[in-house]
């Protein structure tokens, strides 16, 4: 048999496309390396009101996935805080292996086959009109009309086809604890030269547990870059107090150069990290693994039906360029020194960036400013 559509990946960016291609009437099949959909994750998992006002079926997922919180406390590197709340701005924070089932959950029930436990090793074809090969890690051979890569920051299916590679990342661990002590309605986000140089340090209160974690620039070839939650939960203790030991720890790269240059080929096309579609910024990549899937599935179903021109010729047109987002980065790499923050939290332009950076400018924020016990 052939597939109409081979997705590589079954995470956010390629469950979304296997279920909106599904929907639209294209015979699918989901491949991913892992044992299960909730198995090796490495994500936090936060997803932002953005996302769940603009993907309609988002707003399915149940409830005891999800805990909705408020407001953002910033610390500068010494401790003082700003909290942040934007009217009626929310983040989702989310049991996510038990989302990553449920989402798979609906792949399937939209007509999407998803197999675990299969990796994908390379593909090919001999001319541009015939099917792809594409060849898993058992020697089988799956033939296919379309390809996505949503196959993560080190994408095989990108390099299999010649296309762009991720080649900026950060780098971040988080451990989850049954027991903390915090304030339940705050994401805590935590700015260190030292310990987070390039991105920030984080604790929340997650479903049913606390979720705090550290992420900083890795520089290529190099072997600096020890993520140090060790020192980082030290330096909190008393904003964010974790009790016992980890009852989970995951670490992944996060690809924050912005979005690759080539990420499609005639038959062929990139989505999510393996895109370098996640916010320079933030570093959040959620929303446009889930939003671009989406559009994805989509496009290659009504390609496959003859509908609709060969998505890899547009859709990534549509891709964001993150350009504002990467000036952002910049400056905040430029600047990243513990006084220049220390001055920085206290002045009007910090308010501004923290507004655009974690409310995308919705809404005036409203801001109340204290000490943490450092
Ligand atoms: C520590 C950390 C915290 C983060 N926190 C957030 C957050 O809170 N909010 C947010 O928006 N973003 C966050 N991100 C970024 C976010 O996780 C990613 O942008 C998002 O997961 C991208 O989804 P994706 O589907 O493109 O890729 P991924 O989620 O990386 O999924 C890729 C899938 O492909 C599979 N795969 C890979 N290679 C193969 C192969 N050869 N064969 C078969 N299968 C393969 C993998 O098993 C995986 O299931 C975080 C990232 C990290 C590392």
């Amino acid at each position: 048999m052939i597939y109409d559509l081979v997705v590589v990946g079954a995470s956010f960016a390629g469950l979304a496309c296997a279920r909106a291609a599904a929907l639209a009437g294209s015979r699918v099949l989901v491949i991913d390396k892992k044992p299960d959909a909730g198995a090796r994750l490495h994500t936090t998992g936060m997803i932002v009101k953005d996302a769940v006002d603009s993907i309609p079926w988002l707003r399915d997922v149940p409830g005891e996935l999800v805990r909705r919180i408020e407001g953002v406390r910033f610390y500068a590197p010494n401790l003082k805080y700003l909290n942040l709340h934007a009217p009626g701005y929310y983040f989702w924070a989310t049991d996510v292996p038990r989302l990553m089932q449920w989402m798979v959950g609906i792949a399937q029930a939209a007509g999407a086959e998803v197999r675990f436990g299969a990796l994908f090793t390379s593909v090919g074809r001999e001319r541009e009109h015939d099917p792809w090969s594409v060849v898993l890690g058992t020697g089988e051979t799956v033939l296919c009309h379309y390809i996505v890569g949503a196959d993560g920051p080190h994408s095989r299916v990108a390099k299999s086809l010649g296309l762009s590679q991720n080649r900026q990342f950060l780098f971040g661990v988080e451990h989850e604890y049954a027991q903390a002590d915090l304030e339940p309605n705050y994401l805590h986000c935590f700015i260190d030269s030292e310990l987070a140089p390039g991105y920030i340090g984080w604790g929340f209160a997650g479903v049913g547990v606390t979720q705090v974690g550290l992420a900083r620039r890795v520089t290529p070839g190099s072997r600096q870059g020890r993520v140090d939650l060790a020192a980082f939960l030290r330096k909190t203790e008393g904003c964010v107090t974790p009790h016992g030991t980890p009852i989970s720890i995951r670490a992944g790269m996060i690809p924050c150069g912005g979005r690759l240059p080539h990420v499609a080929r005639p038959g062929a096309l990139l989505v999510g990290d393996a895109a370098g579609l996640v916010s320079p910024a933030t570093a959040g990549g959620i929303h446009s693994a889930l939003r671009f899937g989406e559009e994805a599935g989509v496009a290659v179903a009504r390609f496959i039906a003859g509908k609709a021109p060969d998505p890899a010729t547009w859709l990534p047109r549509q891709y964001p360029t993150y350009r504002l987002k990467r000036a952002m980065r910049a400056v905040f790499e430029w600047t990243q020194g513990d006084w220049t923050y220390n001055w920085l939290l206290r002045t009007r332009a910090m308010r501004g960036v923290c507004e655009r950076v974690y409310f995308h400018s919705k809404g005036t924020p409203i801001l109340r400013s204290g000490t943490g016990p450092g």
